[in-house]
C-alpha cells in the first residue's frame, strides 16, 4: 500500500479509491486535477472521499494521493475581514485566478503569504511559556490580534523577534521549534479550553424580545427555525451588527440562489455601529454559493468553528452564526445518499443528530489555554420546508440548544417584526441569567419580566374567550389586562430592524420601556377602583406618546416624560 492509489468509481462528489491507505478524515487529491478531497469511509482496499470540487468528468483509473493530513484551517493574522468558501479558499483569490471559468484544483491559502504584519513580543528570552500562552501581538486593522503557542507546543523560548513578518516567517524559537504567527489547526477536532464555565453572562443583542424574554447567554448556542421569508438572516444580520461579541463569524449556506450573492455584497458595506468601522474589521465570512459542490458546504460549518475557537483562544467573545443550518443538513443527506447509507428520517443519515449536537457543543464560554476568559455563542437559523419543525433538523436541533427563536409566518402576515412568537418560543438559561439582570439593569427585572410573561399567557387565553363570547363579555379588568398585553405586543416586542433608532435597544432602556408598561397597568387598575371608565383610561394621552417614543431621537427623554404624563393624567381619573 502507499500514498497513490486510482479512482475505482465517481458517484457525484462522492469517489471510491483502492490503493491508498489513509486515515479517516486524511485530505486527498483526486484525479488528473487534483482536487481536494478528505476521506469519509473506509471499507477494507476500497477508500471513500467527499470531494470538495465538481466532480464531473472525473473518471476511474485517474490518480488519488494521500496527503497524511486532515482537514485542517490556517489560523493567523489575516483571518478578519476574510471572505472564504467552506474550505478556507479565500473567494477573491478564486475568483481572480478562475475568472468568470471555474477551474478545479485551484488552491489558494486560506492567509496570505505576502502581507506583513508588525509583530510586538510580550515574552522574552528565557520565559517558559506553555501551550497556547500568548507570545505577541499584531493589530489587524482595529482588532488586537494575539499570537499564542500552538496548543501542542511549549517550552522554553530560546529567540523571539520583535517587527516586520509575513505570517510563514518565523518569530520565536521555543524548545528547538520554530514558531511563526500562522497555526493550523484540523476542524473536525475542537480546540482545548482550560476550563468550561457554566454560562451567566447574556448575550446583549439590543433586540427586546431577546434580550428581555429569551436571552442567550455567552457560550450557548440557540436556533432560529422559521419558514421562508419569516426573518432568519434580518435576525442574523442584526446579531452581528448589534450583539456585544467581539468577533462575528458568518456561515452562509443561501437558500435562494442569490441570497448568498447579497450576503456577499451587503455584508463588506455595512458598518459597525459601535466603532463607525467596517463591520468587516471584525467579521470572518464563509460563504457558500449554490455553485458550490456540497461537501465543501458540510466543511463549512467546522472551518467557521474552527476559527471561532481560534478567537475565543485570544480571549474574545465571539458570535457564530450558521444561516442555513438546513442547507448543511441537506449536504449531509446527498452525501450519505451516495454512499448508499441506510437512511434514517426523512432521508437524512442516522448520524445527523450526532453531528448537530457535535456542532453545538463547541459553544462555550471557559478561561483558554492563553488563561484569558473567551466565549462562543452559536446561533443556527433553521429553514423547515413549509416551516413546519416537526422535520428532523429543526427537532434534533431543538433537543440540543437551550434557547428556541420561533419565527412565525403569521406574526410576518401581520408584519409584527421580528416574528419571533412569545408564546412558543423559550430560554432555559433565565435562571443562570437572572442575577446578571438583577445586578446589571435593575433589582427588580427579573420580577418585571415574569410579569410581562404572564400577561402575555393571560391575553392568549383570554383571546380565546373573546373569540367564543365577544370582547363585551369581559370584565373591565380584563380589558385592561388585554390593552397592557397589546403594548407589550406592540411597543415593546415588535421592532424594526430598519429604523435609525429603534434597531438598537440599549438594556436600560428596555426596562424602563417595560416598566411604564407595568406601571400603566398598575395606574389602570386603580383608576378602574376609582370608578373610573375603561374608555377613559384607554384614551390617556400619554400612552400614544408612550408607543411613538422608540422612534424619536430624543427616546429617553421622551420616556421620562411619558412617566410623569401617566403621573399626572391617571390622577385626573383618581388613581
Ligand atoms: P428569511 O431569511 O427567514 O427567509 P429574511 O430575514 O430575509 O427572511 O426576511 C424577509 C423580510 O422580512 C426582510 O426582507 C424584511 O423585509 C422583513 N423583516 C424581517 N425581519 C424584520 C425586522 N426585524 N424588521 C423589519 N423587517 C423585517
Ligand atoms: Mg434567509
Amino acid at each position: 500500500m502507499s500514498n497513490e492509489g486510482v479512482i475505482y468509481r465517481v458517484a457525484g462528489p462522492v469517489v471510491t479509491a483502492t490503493g491508498i491507505s489513509p486515515r479517516m478524515y486524511d485530505v486527498v487529491q483526486v484525479g488528473n486535477e487534483k482536487l481536494m478531497g478528505e476521506v469519509i469511509k473506509i471499507v477494507g482496499d476500497h477508500t471513500i472521499i467527499q470531494v470538495y470540487e465538481n466532480t464531473s468528468g472525473v473518471k476511474p483509473g485517474e490518480p488519488v494521493v494521500n496527503t497524511g493530513r486532515p482537514l485542517a484551517v490556517e489560523l493567523g493574522p489575516g483571518l478578519l475581514h476574510s471572505v472564504y468558501d467552506g474550505i478556507q479558499r479565500p473567494l477573491k483569490v478564486l475568483n481572480e485566478k478562475m475568472g468568470d471559468f471555474i477551474f478545479r484544483g485551484v488552491t489558494a491559502p486560506g492567509l496570505d503569504r505576502e502581507a506583513k504584519w508588525d509583530f510586538k513580543p510580550v515574552v522574552a528570552e528565557g520565559d517558559v511559556v506553555s501551550p497556547g500562552q500568548i507570545i505577541g501581538e499584531v493589530m489587524e486593522g482595529t482588532m488586537l490580534h494575539k499570537i499564542m503557542v500552538p496548543p501542542t507546543m511549549s517550552g522554553k523560548v530560546e529567540k523571539i523577534l520583535a517587527g516586520s513578518f509575513t505570517v510563514e516567517e518565523t518569530v520565536a524559537v521555543i524548545d528547538g521549534q520554530e514558531v511563526t504567527m500562522m497555526q493550523k489547526w484540523p476542524v473536525r477536532a475542537p480546540r482545548p479550553v482550560a476550563e468550561k464555565y457554566q454560562p451567566t453572562i447574556p448575550l446583549v443583542t439590543g433586540l427586546r424580545v431577546l434580550d428581555t424574554m429569551f436571552p442567550l447567554a455567552k457560550g450557548g448556542a440557540a436556533a432560529i427555525p422559521g419558514g421562508f421569508g419569516t426573518g432568519k438572516t434580518v435576525t442574523q444580520q442584526s446579531l452581528a451588527k448589534w450583539s456585544d461579541a467581539e468577533i462575528v463569524v458568518y456561515i452562509g449556506c443561501g437558500e435562494r440562489g442569490n441570497e448568498m450573492t447579497e450576503v456577499l455584497t451587503e455584508f463588506p458595506e455595512l458598518t459597525d455601529p459601535k466603532t463607525g468601522n467596517p463591520l468587516m474589521n471584525r467579521t470572518v465570512l464563509i460563504a457558500n454559493t449554490s455553485n458550490m459542490p456540497v461537501a465543501a458546504r458540510e466543511a463549512s460549518v467546522y472551518t467557521g468553528m474552527t476559527i471561532a475557537e481560534y478567537f475565543r483562544d485570544m480571549g474574545y467573545n465571539v458570535a457564530l452564526m450558521a444561516d442555513s443550518t438546513s442547507r448543511w443538513a441537506e449536504a449531509m443527506r446527498e452525501i450519505s445518499s451516495r454512499l448508499e447509507e441506510m437512511p434514517g428520517e426523512e432521508g437524512y443519515p442516522a448520524y445527523l443528530a450526532g453531528r448537530l449536537s457535535e456542532f453545538y457543543e463547541r459553544a462555550c464560554i471557559g478561561r483558554a489555554l492563553s488563561g484569558l476568559d473567551g466565549s462562543i455563542s452559536v446561533i443556527g437559523a433553521v429553514s423547515p420546508p413549509g416551516g413546519d419543525i416537526s422535520e428532523p433538523v429543526s427537532q434534533n436541533t431543538l433537543r440540543i440548544v437551550r434557547v428556541f427563536w420561533a419565527l412565525d409566518t403569521k406574526l410576518r402576515e401581520r408584519r409584527h417584526f421580528p416574528t419571533i412568537n412569545w408564546l412558543t418560543s423559550y430560554t432555559l438559561y433565565d435562571k443562570q441569567l437572572k442575577d446578571w439582570y438583577a445586578q446589571n439593569v435593575d433589582a427588580s427585572f427579573p420580577a418585571l419580566r415574569e410579569w410581562a410573561m404572564q400577561t402575555l399567557q393571560q391575553e392568549s387565553e383570554l383571546q380565546e374567550i373573546v373569540q367564543l363570547v365577544g370582547s363585551d363579555a369581559l370584565s373591565e379588568d380584563k380589558k385592561v389586562t388585554l390593552e397592557v398585553s397589546r403594548l407589550i405586543r406592540e411597543v415593546f416586542l415588535q421592532q424594526n430592524a430598519y429604523h435609525p433608532v429603534d434597531m438598537y435597544c440599549p438594556l436600560p432602556r428596555q426596562f424602563k420601556m417595560l416598566t411604564l408598561i407595568k406601571k400603566f397597568s398598575d395606574l389602570a387598575d386603580k383608576a378602574l377602583l376609582a370608578g373610573a371608565t375603561i374608555d377613559k383610561i384607554m384614551a390617556i394621552p400619554a400612552k400614544q406618546r408612550f408607543a411613538k417614543a422608540k422612534f424619536e431621537e430624543t427616546i429617553d427623554a421622551e420616556l421620562d416624560a411619558v412617566d410623569k404624563e401617566f403621573d399626572e393624567q391617571f390622577k385626573e381619573l383618581g388613581a
